[in-house]
């Protein structure tokens, strides 16, 4: 899951980014509503965490001008300001949720996966694939009923692919999942990971397709075509 963070007071970026990492979110963070517009329009965010006073650009702004591009991506407002009007202004130019600050992080990551939840039209919380049971909220991943015990970045890979079993990720789509800016890439980081997860959860849950990516089979498919 990558999150771009919109914020410019650096205590509360560096603790919202600090404390979503921890909780197996890969965050991009920019400082201004500019270079926000930017990286939205350079990368594949799942979802936007905006504050609205923002310089170069104030958040309502770069909201505003997000939907009127038809950019759908799903956002989350953070915002200091505690009038009534700034929320309100907030929703009706698209935002999905806000929180106001200080806010709890743990309330923000259930947040945001409560919203990414929707994006994907999922009720459920809890993501079932095969004999494979991840809980977002948790981070309890389950193999046939026992729980496995995964790495922060073992559990990102294995989320992008139980978010849509049956379509081969290539390396880049996968290198993407686990990094933000500023982390180093080594080059055969996804190979290790999946060589991982491939040990805790059986050698052909995650299948090469060569010269194109991985992929995780979707059993009702599987069953629909037999
Ligand atoms: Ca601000």
């Amino acid at each position: 899951m990558r999150l771009l963070l919109v914020e410019d007071d650096l205590m509360v970026g560096e603790a919202v980014r600090k404390g979503l990492r921890l909780d197996g979110f890969a965050v991009d963070w920019v400082q201004d509503g500019k270079t926000a517009e930017a990286a939205v329009a350079q990368e594949d965010y799942e979802l936007l965490l905006l504050d609205l006073g923002l310089p170069k650009k104030n958040g309502l702004e770069v909201l505003k001008s997000l939907r009127a591009h038809g950019c759908r991506i799903p956002v989350l407002v953070l915002t200091a300001r505690d009038a009534i009007s700034d929320r309100v202004a907030g929703l009706d130019a698209g935002a999905d949720d806000y929180l106001i600050k200080p806010f709890d992080l743990e309330e923000l990551a259930a947040r945001i996966r409560a919203l990414l939840r929707r994006q994907s039209g999922r009720a459920d919380p809890i993501i079932e694939v095969g004999h494979v049971t991840l809980n977002p909220a948790t981070h309890e991943v389950r193999l046939q009923g026992s729980e496995v015990s995964l790495s922060a970045r073992e559990f990102a890979l294995l989320r992008a692919f139980l978010d849509r079993p049956g379509a081969v990720l290539s390396r880049a789509q996968l290198e993407e999942k686990l990094y933000g800016w500023d982390d180093s890439i080594e080059s055969n980081a996804v190979e290790v990971y999946i060589h991982a997860l491939r040990k805790k959860l059986g050698s052909d849950f995650i299948k090469n397709v060569r010269g194109v990516g991985y992929m995780v089979n979707n059993p009702v498919n599987k069953a629909a075509s037999k």
